[in-house]
């Protein structure tokens, strides 16, 4: 069944060299990382973190959850800078952006509230929005005129309302109004905005903190989700808040409560990356110059971020046009239902502040005769 649709997944054996991937016998431009300002591969960094770390505190394993024995000092030094950062009362760490979306809905919400999500909001925010007992409405991607009908319609059933999208959506690339969103939540005082920035951290805002920075509205987003193992080269998740909201989810939380804590190790290195944030100017200049090479070289195809979704349409051909990129240096893969909706199979294209302009030149070069090839067969 899941191989006729071809929708079939299988884990690759492939090695890292920096920026590159080596698989099959070839080396080829990793064109699908989340390491977007290139940090992961980074030996210098990981080198001054040695030279800064004590040893004696950077403990491979918590050995506990924090609400028992494993309350590290550095998990709540981290949690203080990121809150001084933001200009906001409180943030709460977490395992992963996985724990924080399937936790954090289930434990704000009741049979009495209502969830309005948009369509293309990430697996994890909508397992959350399944674990939750709140009634739950998707509306159509940054169909803001839907969602003001929506909520103007439903609100004054429910105790609670909470707007949950993306800032930078994961797989299409463009970017959420978070204005228009605040302005929407400001018009009932029951009305919660949470927000996934798992793309958009890093790499977005002129210190790094994401679009809720870049679109000024960082004090008016109630949850602010963001991770740590995209951009930031790290592993686990933060949500920004306000300090009664941290308390409640400390204490309602299921993936906060019932999970062993991050190692120490990991999230020293977390704080080490957080600390520089600010400091990554020219990392993100530098992606936004690659995106512009992007968008003049396909300008009937949007390019709203440093990631580019190539939409081929069905999965079996998506297949094959990654494999063509593969066998010509660019190692880009195919995203398929029911990561994205049916029919829009798609190479998802992301660009990191490692690669340089030559590269990417040639990439461009590489996807137009690859598409003309496909159009010739009416593939695409
Ligand atoms: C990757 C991702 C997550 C999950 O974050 P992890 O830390 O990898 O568990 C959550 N939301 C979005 C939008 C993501 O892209």
């Amino acid at each position: 069944m899941i191989r006729d649709a071809g929708a079939y997944r299988s884990l690759s054996s492939i090695s890292h060299q920096g920026k590159f991937i080596e698989a099959d016998g070839r080396t080829m431009l990793n064109v699908s990382s989340n390491d977007y300002l290139g940090l992961s591969g980074l030996e210098s960094l990981r080198q001054e973190f040695a030279s800064v770390c004590d040893p004696t505190q950077a403990l491979y394993s918590a050995s506990s959850a924090r609400l028992l024995t494993g309350n590290f000092p550095v998990y709540g030094e981290l949690e203080s800078l990121i809150a001084l950062r933001y200009g906001r009362e409180a943030a709460l760490l977490l395992n992963s952006g996985y724990h924080a979306n399937v936790g954090i809905l289930p434990a704000i919400t009741s049979p009495s509230s209502l969830i309005l999500a948009d369509k293309l909001v990430h697996a994890s925010m909508i397992d959350g929005i399944h674990l939750s007992r709140a009634k739950a409405i998707r509306y159509r991607h940054n169909d803001y005129a839907q969602l003001e009908r929506l909520l103007d319609d439903n609100q004054g059933r429910y105790d609670s309302v909470v707007l949950v999208t993306e800032s930078v959506f994961s797989m299409d690339g463009d970017i959420c109004d978070l204005r228009k969103m605040v302005e929407l939540k400001r018009r009932y005082p029951n009305v919660m905005l949470y927000v996934d920035e798992a793309h958009a951290v890093g790499v977005c805002g002129p210190t790094g903190l994401g679009q809720a920075e870049a679109q000024g509205v960082l004090p008016d987003v109630d949850l602010l989700v963001e991770t740590f193992g995209k951009a930031l080269a790290s592993v686990g998740a933060f949500v920004v808040t306000n300090e009664d909201m941290k308390q409640l989810l400390i204490n309602r939380m299921r993936s906060f409560i019932f999970t062993t804590a991050l190692p120490p190790v990991n999230v020293m290195w977390s704080k080490f990356v957080f600390g520089k944030l600010a400091s990554f100017t020219e990392e993100r200049n530098r992606l936004r110059s690659l995106e512009r090479m992007l968008q003049v070289a396909f300008p009937d195809r949007t390019v709203s971020s440093h990631i580019f979704p190539f939409l081929v349409g069905d999965s079996h051909e998506s297949v094959r046009f990654s494999e063509c990129l593969k066998r010509k240096g660019f190692y880009a893969l195919p995203v398929r239902p029911p990561t994205v909706p049916e029919g829009t199979s798609r190479i998802r294209f992301s660009l990191t502040a490692q690669m340089t302009e030559v590269e990417i030149a040639r990439m461009i070069d590489v996807i137009k005769d690859i598409s003309s090839e496909f159009v010739k067969e009416n593939k695409i």
